[in-house]
């Protein structure tokens, strides 16, 4: 067995400004051909994942290229002819194969393509012709297309979030790659989608909350015979007509069954569909709240500057607040402001100057308590083991907050950039984060958080964007009775 194999991730924003081009995407470790080998041992993205599955199964795998843009705004068109030539060139180039293995992450945009996966996968599947299966490996929040359900004859998703298996996600998908080579098994694959957005807040599938529910559902489809059962509640910060709630399941050559499973799976994100809201807080409320909380540490979960979820993490508006209501309390910010690192890095430690922070202009009399590189290690995540960088780092004191200001927006897992600058959030009563779900991993007896609502990319009311291509009626937008059914797409490895 002869297989190749790439990764090409991105989550794209369409609310968001950024641009991410190639300098982006190498500064994060884009490699090509053999490097790529190196580049994944060891780690637990779902790239390794598919390499070490493939290599266990006795296949040559053939490295193509590793590029992992994390999130943001859209990917350069030039970055995406790129990594599409290096792919699809690359696999039309040094083919035969029994198979392909890609490792995407479903949600990306370009400045001109909104279904980017799509145009990749159908490009590829031109180049290899119908007889060679490809397998992929998504994100949970995959934007995931019609025209990639026809391109690719295997899909699988991430089960959990926050996202802790992207290696064995890597490796679903290859391992029902090497079976369908070896010409056990024939895959069948269906996608159900609605015309629904879901808030992320609520998204995670831990205890008893609604994905949890829908998780489990999907695995007991899998006990009892269906080959994969994914479910993708959408990365929701995306303005296309077909961006939606979607289920995906592929069987052993049965179209039917996995049109039937993929719609059971949409149809479970639907009917929990209210479960999904929590309540958030504005900034200012945001502090308050967490200042009468028992917890010893308050995260405050600033939801609306999600990096991961594309925005540019420079919203200010959370220290505002707590410069404003609690000066005096032990709290610790980040922020992206490669100005104000600038203007640290020339003052030196020790200096004392008026910082101006944010995209609100923010200006903060603060000491430069020390300066650092920003770089930092993935201890979990879908990028465990990855090494990263928020750029050049100040750490700066106002009163009792501390303040990190980096100067690359970059995924947050946890506290690893953090505890990278020297600060310790568990000595803080207060610790603000930029992100969604991943804080989660973060909580305990001592430690609990408060959702805040405030400015930027990733807002967390779905009916207040100025959406441009959304299709009207969609939920939560507009109340309806019935599920909004989006066509249902499948497709079986080899033709009807
Ligand atoms: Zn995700």
């Amino acid at each position: 067995m002869r297989v190749a194999v790439a990764s090409f991730e991105f989550e794209g924003n369409s609310l968001s400004p950024r641009r991410d081009g190639r300098a982006d995407f190498t500064r994060k470790g884009m490699c090509e051909g053999a490097a790529v080998l190196a580049a994944a041992s060891g780690k637990r993205i779902a790239l390794s994942g598919g390499i070490d599955t493939l290599a266990a199964a006795g296949a040559e795998v053939v490295p193509l290229l590793l590029a992992n843009g994390g999130t943001g705004g859209c990917v350069t068109d030039e970055m995406f002819a790129y990594a599409c030539d290096v792919i699809v060139a690359g696999a039309a180039a040094a083919g035969p194969w029994d198979g392909v293995y890609l490792a995407l992450h479903g949600a990306m945009i370009t400045e001109t393509d909104g279904d980017p996966e799509g145009t990749l996968l159908t490009a590829l599947r031109q180049a290899l012709g119908p007889a060679v299966p490809v397998a992929v490996s998504l994100d949970l929040h995959a934007h995931v297309t019609e025209a990639m359900v026809e391109a690719a004859d295997i899909v699988c998703g991430y089960e959990t979030y926050p996202h802790v298996d992207a290696y064995e996600t890597g490796a679903k998908a290859a391992a029902l790659l090497v079976r369908t080579m070896r010409g056990e098994i024939r895959p069948a694959m269906a996608l159900a989608k609605l015309n629904a957005l879901l808030p992320v807040l609520g998204m995670a599938t831990l205890g008893d909350a609604p994905m949890a529910e829908v998780a489990a559902a999907s695995r007991e489809m899998e006990r009892r015979g269906v080959l994969s059962v994914s479910y993708f509640p959408v990365q929701p910060w995306l303005d296309g007509a077909d961006v939606g709630i979607a289920g995906l399941a592929v069987t052993d050559g049965d179209t039917a069954a996995a049109e039937a499973a993929a719609t059971a799976v949409a149809d479970a994100m639907w009917t929990r569909r209210a479960r999904f809201l929590l309540p958030a807080f504005t900034p200012e409320d945001a502090v308050a709240e967490a200042l009468n909380r028992p917890e010893r540490t308050v995260l405050l979960v600033d939801g609306s500057d999600a990096i991961g979820g594309g925005a540019a993490g420079d919203e200010a508006a959370v220290l505002a607040a707590l410069l404003a209501l609690a000066p005096g309390v032990p709290a610790a910010v980040s922020l992206v402001g490669a100005a104000a690192v600038a203007q640290a890095a020339a003052a030196g430690e020790g200096a004392r100057a008026v910082f101006t922070l944010g995209v609100q202009r923010l200006a903060v009399e603060a000491e430069v308590v020390r300066l650092a590189d920003g770089r930092f290690t993935y201890d979990g995540g879908p990028f465990a083991g990855a090494e990263a960088t928020i750029g050049p780092a100040a750490v700066l004191q106002a009163g009792a907050v501390t303040i990190l200001v980096g100067s690359h927006a970059v995924y947050e897992h946890t506290d690893e950039h953090y505890r990278a600058a020297g600060i310790d959030i568990g000595a803080c009563r207060m610790a603000a984060f930029k992100q969604l779900m991943n804080f989660r991993k973060l909580l305990s007896a001592d430690v609990g958080f408060v959702p805040v609502h405030g400015p930027g990319a990733t807002p967390l009311d779905l009916t207040a964007v100025a959406w441009n291509r959304r299709v009207r009626p969609f939920w939560p937008a507009d109340a309806m009775a019935e599920p909004p059914r989006l066509p249902t797409v499948s497709r079986l490895f080899g033709g009807a």
